[in-house]
């Protein structure tokens, strides 16, 4: 069975995205647990959580479901020792809000050199980051994001991700979200049964299938290999319909997640649904 949803707004307060995820018929949500854009957050107050967790039981969405992403200030593999440092903290701190949440995964990009260090050195740095959150968290599982390869970006190669799973001591803490358009951009086609199939064999091969544990569902305004990191709505971009059908029809991506970060979020209702009305019976 597939968990469609999208990344829905908590603003106002944690409890509102389950709520709006309700609203569009979701199965699955998306949400940023702070301020994206900021460092400091308040702490989450009791009368914060009372809500949450009503809205949790409401909503019937199962944690597993949900996939929290974190700031985009944090860069796990920031070529600068204190800044690095920062991002672990703020990093850490997102962990806790999953913890408190009883949310058990996190979603984040891997991080970026910012051209001042080697591919290999970030992604030494990104890992040595995440054994060092995972030494002071609980039980949360880190998902890194692939990416789009967009400026300095790393995380757009399965190679990446690869690498950085292995360095990663406890394997139990770790997965992998794949965006449909960043994998697209870097130059991973989907568009034809054929080109899927390669790609995912290429994915299991390299990655393994065992460290999927949520997708994001978007549609791409730059062509494949552009490494330009803009998505689309459904059937309006570069990818179209059939990519997705192959997902909707893959029981490899049944119980995970499947998040829209498409750009008109008023139209979220429908491509949920029309995501829905893909499956073959
Ligand atoms: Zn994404
Ligand atoms: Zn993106």
């Amino acid at each position: 069975m597939k968990y469609v949803g999208a990344h829905v707004s908590a603003s106002g307060g944690v409890y509102n995205a389950p709520i709006n995820a309700t609203a569009i018929g979701a199965k699955a949500f998306a949400l940023f647990t702070k301020n994206q854009r900021q460092w400091a957050a308040k702490p989450l107050e009791n009368d914060v959580l009372d809500k949450w967790f009503e809205e949790m039981d409401k909503c019937g969405i199962l944690p597993k479901h949900i996939l929290p992403h974190d700031s985009y200030l944090i860069n796990l593999g920031h070529p600068v020792e204190e800044s690095r440092q920062k991002s672990l903290d703020g990093f850490i701190h997102e962990i806790e809000r999953c913890e408190i949440l009883k949310l058990d995964r996190l979603n984040f990009h891997p991080g970026s050199h910012l051209r001042k260090i080697s591919e290999e050195e970030c992604l030494d740095n990104i890992a040595l980051s995440m054994n060092k959150a995972i030494d002071s968290t609980n039980d949360v599982k880190l998902v890194i994001e692939n990416t789009a390869g967009q400026g300095s970006n790393l995380g757009y190669k399965f190679e990446h991700l690869a690498y950085i799973i292995d360095k990663i001591e406890d394997k139990s803490r770790v997965g992998v979200c794949i965006d449909t358009c960043h994998m697209f951009t870097a130059g991973y086609d989907i568009r034809t049964r054929e080109a899927y199939d390669k790609t995912w064999k290429e994915f299991d091969e390299i990655v393994g299938r065992q460290y999927l544990m949520g997708m994001h569902i978007n549609d791409s305004k730059p062509d494949l290999g552009s490494r330009v990191d803009r998505h689309d709505s459904l059937g309006v971009g570069k990818i179209g319909w059939d990519a997705f059908k192959f997902i909707m029809n893959d029981e490899r991506m049944d119980d995970i997640p499947l998040v829209l970060e498409t750009i008109n979020e008023e139209i979220w209702e429908q491509e949920i649904q029309d995501l829905y009305n893909l499956v073959e019976k």
